[in-house]
């Protein structure tokens, strides 16, 4: 047994009045005590700080968010020459291949990604995958082209089911230890972030589960939780698995950036409309053999266009609001499609740090959408006020996985409107989320019966003024983090 004292608790939203004392046994709450302490029992003090329910991050894709930590990260390159000079610098690491990411060429100076030639100058030997920021389109070195089979096209860039299949190649290479590691990195990536949980997808978005198998097997070795998905279309490899959920980023669309998320109107300054991915039929069967099977289906969708797509069957399904579907991202929104939404009881599992980086007037989605739609985007408000559940995920790695920054980008939304209360944007990380995994009785709240899963901070996370600082991070009673 441990008792943690001394913390202002985050209980039925809203901070107790004064600091109280968490009693823990074998990782459960076991009761919350304001006086007469007891004494024979192993006593940690919190020093006044303030203990939030565990955060759940309930959208990563954290095989690929470990590996690459492991990898180059190019997010702070701002020309090409420092591009080629960070790579450069890692040719001779290891004889594997080298994974890059988080390139985003609109932050480059010259506005464009580097040609092959230009990165066969710095590493030529090792096969090197380059990853833009969303996920959506990647490049190979020379070495790393002549390995894909059945890579014909002359485009240095590869996008839509050519990116696709490039990196699934390289993923499906890599064995078992470097997987087990690769999650291993991204739960103290979760951790540092002040996460004690995060959904995760497994699967090459098509008909492999990749090695679902071995991370169900290897759970309690992680000190977070993971709730993970078979990120697939192949039920049967899902049912034999003994998966309860399927999906994730099985894709209905594509993503803004590349023009492919699907939109009932053009993008700005052009006639395309985006591309829906599959046929409303393939949906409907697909998802409808799901739910009779008893999945909880996930599926991305970011265009309006494609979210009706995806709600219209949900909607059909009695099941929907038993088996909590998802629509991954519902980024771009009408009142209307709220309604439905709210009609279908699906649940929109979303990411704030998206409006941070890409929304506002002058700002990423603005320029691709216009203004006008630019505002009805990522709306976090207007769904929640509408008795819709929402969830809050960073989509990691194309976000940060970093709880405090995610849930002050939902209070802070460029539309004000749009902006979510303390109390709504702790919610979407804490019990929305245990609500989503089926486990609304026994994580995400601080009360007695519920797993000890704790995030403690110095200060609010609604105190705008300064830095919040992580102090510790609790799994199951655990401290599995602490402040440096
Ligand atoms: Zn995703
Ligand atoms: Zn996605």
């Amino acid at each position: 047994m441990t008792l943690y004292t001394n913390a202002y608790l985050w209980i039925n939203d809203a901070w107790t009045a004064q600091p109280a004392a968490l009693l823990v046994d074998n990782g459960i709450i076991t009761d919350i005590l304001y006086h007469n302490l007891p004494t024979n029992v192993a006593s940690i003090n919190l020093y006044g700080a303030y203990c939030y329910p565990g955060f759940t991050d309930t959208h990563t894709h954290s095989f690929e968010g470990g590996l690459y930590s492991l990898g180059v990260d190019l997010s702070v390159v701002r020309t090409i020459p420092e591009l080629l000079a960070l790579l450069g610098a890692n040719k001779h690491n290891s004889a594997d291949t080298l994974f890059a990411w988080q390139l985003d060429e609109a932050q480059l100076a010259e506005k464009r990604f580097p040609t092959i030639a230009e990165l066969d100058s710095v590493i030529n030997l090792r096969p090197l995958v380059l990853r833009r920021i969303d996920g959506h389109s990647c490049m190979l070195n020379t070495a790393a082209r002549a390995l894909v089979p059945g890579l014909t096209t002359k485009d240095e860039i590869l996008r839509g089911t050519e990116n696709d299949h490039a990196v699934h190649y390289f993923h499906k290479q890599i064995q078992p230890d470097t997987i087990l590691q690769a999650y291993q990195a991204a739960a103290k990536i979760a951790l540092q972030g002040g996460f004690t949980g995060i959904h995760t997808m497994i699967g090459d978005a098509d008909n492999s589960i990749g090695h679902y198998s071995l991370i169900r097997d290897n759970l309690s070795k992680f000190p977070i939780s993971y709730t993970i998905y078979p990120q697939s279309f192949n039920l049967k490899a899902a049912l034999d698995a003994g998966a309860s959920r399927i999906g994730g980023c099985i894709l209905a669309d594509g993503s803004i950036g590349s023009m492919t998320a699907a939109l009932n109107s053009p993008y700005e300054n052009s006639d395309s409309r985006g591309v829906l991915y599959q046929s409303d039929q393939f949906w409907a069967d697909f998802i409808t053999q799901a739910a009779k099977h008893k999945f909880q289906v996930a599926v991305h969708c970011i265009g309006d266009r494609a979210i009706k797509q995806i709600n219209d069957v949900y909607k059909s399904l009695d099941s929907t609001p038993l088996l909590r579907h998802q629509l991954i991202h519902c980024e771009l929104t009408d009142n209307t499609l709220i309604e439905e939404i709210y009609a279908s009881g699906a649940v929109p599992v979303m990411q704030p740090n998206f409006d941070l980086l890409w929304g506002g007037d002058e700002g990423f989605y603005a320029r691709k959408l216009g203004g006008q739609r630019s505002r009805i985007m990522n709306r976090f408000a207007s769904l929640m006020n509408h008795s819709i559940r929402v969830c809050g995920g960073s989509d990691w790695y194309i976000t940060a996985l970093n709880a405090p920054m995610s849930i002050i980008a939902a209070m802070n939304h460029h539309n004000p409107a749009e902006r979510l209360t303390h109390a709504q944007a702790i919610a979407i990380y804490t019990k929305n989320a245990a609500w989503l995994s089926h486990e609304e009785n026994s994580r995400g709240a601080i009360k007695p019966g519920c797993q000890a899963d704790f995030t403690i901070v110095n200060q609010p996370l609604d105190n705008f003024g300064t830095q919040p600082i992580i102090q510790k991070v609790i799994c199951k009673g655990v401290i599995r983090y602490e402040q440096v």
